[in-house]
């Protein structure tokens, strides 16, 4: 085990505290062994399968509080919530589920930038209202005077790694190489300017300038979720291929995110990615993301089975996303998870519940946008969530260069 595995600083500055805004009164201890801790409501389910008195009493308070969150009020004006029925489903091309995954990850990324950093339900809603957030917040003006809704650096990241692939060798090396050098350039450089990016990535970008190599650029303990973020273009690109899809996933974390947790997450991704692309059924994709982190990290694995359990039974978003905020890997991946177990045919509704959802959002929501924006296609989008996105058409152009 490194020396600098217990200190406080590196903990603080790589996992938790990956976004430079965070604040710093949410750091949480971390157990002997680097990993962070399950929390109490994570203990309590492991040991029981039935959702605990505090839980049962949070979703009491939910339906007195909010209707956001309840599923006996789909009548309530959110914004074009439909179910995609499987018929729809089944007659989905490659290429819908392509294009539907590229532009639901920057969709959802897109509606999440403006709650990354609340950091409570009670604070989404006081800003904007009961509902919480139900379209673009964000819009920023161009040359030409007109408006797109921006995203973040989960985007930027991931529209590298995809194009990379796209262009990119059977060589596992020299596509890193090739991947690094974009990172390094996006570092530089980002289109559009930069986006809260996390302290992890910059490091590593510093790091692959400096001519590190790129297997060893990221941290030994940067377990952010900075990497799992981009990962899901391994599981389009490979869908074929489910080893060669988590294989490399998981060499590309290493740029920037060297722990287990971060590895597992981004191997979690891929599996789950390749497998909607595949058509499968949810219960099998999420089994088999369970089975993938587990190949690299068994607490990312029980947090992600614990998330499927809690949706299955019914626990609250308000339970289960306040304890997941989504600053580390397997906390974003098992959180998107949860929500993507909720809501597998209705994209609009997965994402803006990830959205709305306290902490990392941009990045639960992004997650969730490429799972759900694959299963269902990106006709299941609102028209105006596609073209008011921030460089809509060249992101998919690039979701068009993915092999059918
Ligand atoms: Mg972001």
């Amino acid at each position: 085990m490194p020396d600098d595995f217990h200190q406080g600083s590196l903990f603080s500055d790589d996992i938790v505290r990956e976004k430079n805004n965070h604040p710093p009164d949410d750091l949480a201890p971390r157990t002997p062994d680097g990993e962070l801790p399950f929390s109490e409501a994570d203990s309590a389910n492991l040991n029981s399968l039935e959702p605990t008195e505090e839980e049962l009493s949070s979703e009491e308070l939910i339906e007195e509080s909010t209707d956001l969150f309840d599923e006996q009020s789909l009548s309530s004006p959110l914004a074009e919530s439909r179910i995609v029925t499987a018929t729809e489903r089944a007659n989905l091309t490659v290429q819908e589920m392509n294009l539907g995954a590229v532009l639901g990850a920057a969709i959802g990324d897109a509606m999440g930038h403006p709650t990354e950093f609340l950091t409570s339900f009670e604070a989404i809603f006081e800003r904007y209202g009961p509902q919480g957030v139900q379209g673009y917040e964000l819009y920023q003006e161009q040359e030409d005077g007109t408006t797109f809704a921006p995203f973040t650096d989960d985007t930027q990241m991931a529209e590298i790694v995809l194009q990379t692939l796209v262009n990119g060798t059977d060589d596992l090396d020299k596509t890193m190489t090739e991947m690094a050098s974009g990172f390094v350039q996006w570092y530089r450089n980002p289109k559009g300017g930069h986006r809260a990016p996390g302290n992890a990535c910059i490091s590593g970008c510093l790091k692959l300038e400096q001519g590190v190599p790129w297997n060893q650029a990221g941290g030994a303990t940067s377990g952010g979720c900075g990497s799992v973020m981009r990962a899901y273009p391994f599981g389009l690109v490979f869908a074929n291929d489910l080893e060669k899809a988590e294989h490399w996933a998981v060499e590309h974390s290493k740029l920037t995110h060297r722990d287990p947790i971060a590895l597992a997450s981004c191997a979690a991704m891929a599996i789950g990615m390749a497998l909607i692309r595949q058509k499968k059924e949810v219960d099998f994709v999420v089994s088999e993301m369970v089975a993938a982190a587990c190949r690299y990290c068994a607490k990312t694995a029980a947090m992600i089975a614990t998330a499927i359990h809690e949706a299955r039974t019914g626990v609250s978003p308000r339970v289960t996303l306040t304890r997941l905020e989504g600053w580390a890997a397997h906390e974003a991946i098992a959180a998107a998870v949860y929500i993507f177990c909720r809501h597998p045919n209705d994209p609009v509704r997965a994402i803006l519940e990830a959205a709305n959802s306290p902490g990392d959002s941009d990045s639960i929501a992004t997650l969730v946008g490429a799972m759900v924006g694959c299963r269902c296609g990106l006709a299941s989008f609102p028209e105006q969530w596609v073209t008011d996105l921030e460089r809509t058409d060249e992101l998919q152009e690039l979701a068009k260069q993915i092999p059918t």
